[in-house]
Parts: C-alpha cells; structure tokens; sequence
C-alpha cells in the first residue's frame, strides 16, 4: 500500500548488564543508523557511571573517595558532587533514611557469598552512619569525611542518574519515543506512538509474574525490592537496604515503587521509601507534588498514594 510504513520496524531494543544489573534500552528512530548510534552511546554512559561510581572498582572515583577523605578535603568531580549534594538534600527530607554512609556498616555484607555482620561488627560501625559525616564545599567541590570509619556508596541512586543521562543522550540525537531500564529503575521518553508505556511491577516473591502494570508516558519508576539482593540464614531474610539506625536489611515492606518525572529522585526516594515503611512513607509521598507511590507490604497488600487511589 502506498504511502504505509512498517512503523514496527523502526523500534530497536538491547539488553545487556552492567552496574551490576540488567539494562535494557529500546528507541523509536526511522534512520537506523540513528537507532544504532542510541544504543552504543547509552551503552558507554552506564558504563562510564559505572567505572567512576562503583564501589566495586578500586580506581573508580567514588572508592578513591572512600580511600583518602577521612579528615582531608579532596576535590571530586562536578558530576560526582552534584549528585553527593543532591544524596544530602534527600537524607534531610526523608530524615536520615536515605544515607550513603549506610555502607559503613553496608559494606560487611556480602550477599553473593551470604555473609552478614555480627551485632557486634554492626555496633562497632554504626555511628559511622550518618550523612552530615560527609562535609560538601559548593565552592572548591571539596569532600571530606569527619568520621574515620565513613563510607559511602551511591548504589540507591547512581542507577537513576545513570537512566537519567542517557534519557538526555536519547533527546538530543532526536529520539521522541524511548524507554531505558537499568535494574529496577525505568524511564520512558514519550509514548508508545499513541498508546502508553506499560511497565510492569514484578512480584517480589516471585520473578516471573507481575503484582502491579503501570501505563506511563515521558515519567520515571523506579521499584526497591528485599528480592534483589538477598539470601536466607537461619529464617532470617538479609537484603541490600539497609535501615541506617540500626545498620540490619530494613523490614516492613516487600516493595516500594516510586513513580516521578526523574529517575534520580525516584530511584533514592524508592530506597528510602522502604526504609520509612508503610505509614512514614506513603505520608512523605502524600507531602510531596510529582511523587506517588505503591507499596506492597509484608502481608502482600497493596498501597497506594492519595494521587494514584481511585474512589
Ligand atoms: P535500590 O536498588 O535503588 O533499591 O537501592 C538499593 C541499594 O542502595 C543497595 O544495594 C545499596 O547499595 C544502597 N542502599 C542500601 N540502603 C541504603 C540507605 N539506607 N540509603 C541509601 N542507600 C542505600
Ligand atoms: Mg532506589
């Protein structure tokens, strides 16, 4: 037929990993080139984010950080210090329950190899946790720690920030219509040529099926889980978010999803959301213009924010 195109060839999708997790890229582009081009660059910035925030690389600049701030001000990065400030700003608003210090007593665990602190490892580290050790110079972009057994790592929020910059790279070679996924964090830029985004919210008890679908348009969720990174002793579940008061996997809920326009908000209000639980977060989130929220509790229960509740 004259004058129709195949609009579903002119999609592209890859999937691949780093930042340790799963990313997945799809674009809209009528030039393939273009499409191509898309993929290779949002390919590099994950792993440009990676080699310079990882706490997992020893040359990255945040385990330089980590290696030489105690008591000194060392000079970071405009990018890295603008996302510190950005952590501090969103440990003052959800008081104290996002803290990149958490990994001064994080860094004990190892879930690949189910190791855990003991409380008197824990006790030891704990008042380590606490953001305001992480003093910021706006002027000279200085960092330095005031506390010897500091240390930060940004794995609640680099993913976002990551899924953010590529969103922008997308943009600016002209692409309308996108979604990037790195782990739980998901941005789509546009539509679905007419239709919504559907993104599904997985079960956190079970992988393959789905607790909740979310149409979107040109908006950010991110989903925090005790299922990502967990293993089992002794009837006890140890997960990766780790509720900075007491230095333990934070329980109360299975999952918090955080829905936005930017996935480096919804990616540190999701870890966070889970740290204040059920009732202190969805009242943050209720507080809060362009945020809603779903929480599934540990009774399986959904919850939803006011903006999202239809009666
Ligand atoms: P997410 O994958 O976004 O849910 O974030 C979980 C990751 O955030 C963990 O793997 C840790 O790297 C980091 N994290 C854990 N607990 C906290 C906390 N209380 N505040 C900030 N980051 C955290
Ligand atoms: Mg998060």
């Amino acid at each position: 037929m004259v004058g129709v195109t195949n609009v579903f060839a002119d999609w592209q999708k890859e999937e691949f990993s780093t930042m340790g997790t799963n990313i997945v890229v799809e674009v809209f582009h009528h030039d393939a080139q273009v499409r191509d081009q898309a993929i290779l660059k949002v390919k590099a910035e994950m792993e440009r984010v990676n080699q310079s925030m990882s706490t997992y690389i020893d040359s990255s600049e945040l385990s330089q950080l980590n290696q030489t701030a105690y008591g000194q001000k060392v000079k970071v990065s405009q990018e890295l210090f603008e996302l510190l400030e950005l952590c501090h700003k969103i440990s003052e608003l959800t008081n104290g329950a996002f803290d990149i210090t958490y990994a001064s007593v994080g860094y004990l665990y190892n879930f690949p190899e189910k190791l855990a602190p003991n409380n008197q490892q824990i006790q030891q580290k704990l008042s380590a946790i606490n953001y305001q050790f992480v003093e910021l110079d706006p002027i000279h972009n200085t960092v330095k720690f005031l506390n010897k057994d500091v240390k930060v790592d940004l794995g609640g929020i680099a993913k976002g920030h990551a899924v953010d910059n590529s969103i922008e790279i997308l943009s600016a070679l002209g692409i309308k219509h996108a979604l990037v996924t790195a782990g739980g964090d998901t941005r789509l830029l546009g539509d679905r040529l007419g239709k919504p985004w559907i993104v599904g919210i997985r079960d956190p008890r079970n992988k393959d099926k789905q607790a909740v679908v979310v149409p979107l348009t040109d908006s950010a969720l991110s989903t925090s889980g005790d299922y990502e990174r967990y293993f089992e002793k002794d009837g006890t579940r140890y997960h990766h978010i780790i509720s900075p008061t007491t230095g333990k996997s934070s329980y109360g809920v299975q999952s918090v999803s955080i829905l936005g326009e930017q996935s480096v908000y919804t990616d540190a209000l999701s870890t966070a959301i889970f740290v204040l639980g059920l009732e202190k977060g969805l009242g943050l989130i209720n507080s809060l213009d362009n945020f809603e929220a779903i929480v599934m509790d540990d009774n399986r229960k959904l919850h939803f924010s006011t903006g999202l509740q239809q009666n």
